[in-house]
């Protein structure tokens, strides 16, 4: 939906993946980096635990507290949020390093974050990745069906509140398929 803005004289600009929770955009970028291992991705600092097979530097640099205060004092941080009780932030330094050798950035940032980085840099490309449908999301919300209730209908709020954010982000792409996700982000970014 919509048509790209152009981009003055082809300066690779930073893409911004961002979505409501539970849309995929992980499995995405998890596609992404298998498919195309020389795309480089801006690669986050969280105060969460590493998940089975996750390792430090790859799909996050997993930091204690005390840590990812300093990079927020110290300014490392590009944008950061908190998200389901853990800090998750951006290091500045090697997205504006690959910006600047004129390389094309990718971040996968939750929304709060997309907003951040938004006001940073007015230049990068927001993408909402979009469920194909509410049921859909509905679905992998509710997952097994084994919350309570109340539960199940606070993330369905917090769902609904954040589909509307659509409208702050400059392309859509609906998560119909991951490949045509990723194809699709490629062009973006002009690698494919
Ligand atoms: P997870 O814990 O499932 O890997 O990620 C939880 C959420 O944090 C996802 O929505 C993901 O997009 C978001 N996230 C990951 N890294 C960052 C980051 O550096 N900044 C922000 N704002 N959100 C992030």
């Amino acid at each position: 939906r919509g048509a790209a803005p152009a981009t003055p004289a082809g300066r690779p600009r930073l893409t911004v993946l961002s979505g409501p929770s539970g849309v995929g955009k992980s499995t995405v970028v998890a596609h992404l980096r298998k498919a195309h291992p020389e795309v480089w991705l801006s690669v986050s600092a969280t105060t969460r635990r590493p998940r089975p097979g996750e390792r430090h530097g790859v799909q996050y640099f997993f930091v204690e507290d005390e840590e990812f205060d300093k990079l927020i004092a110290n300014g490392e941080l590009l944008e950061w949020a908190e998200f389901a009780g853990h800090r998750y932030g951006t290091p500045r330094r090697p997205v504006l390093d690959r910006l600047e050798a004129g390389e094309p950035v990718l971040l996968e940032i939750d929304l709060q974050g997309a907003r951040q980085v938004r006001e940073a840099m007015p230049d990068a490309r927001l993408v909402f990745l979009a469920p194909p449908s509410w049921d859909e999301l509905v679905r992998r919300l509710t997952g097994r069906g084994t919350e309570p209730p109340e539960i199940i209908r606070r993330r369905l709020d917090a769902a609904r509140i954040e589909l509307a954010a659509e409208a702050e982000f400059d392309i859509t792409l609906v998560n119909t398929s991951v490949e045509a996700v990723v194809s699709e982000l490629l062009a973006l970014m002009r690698l494919s």
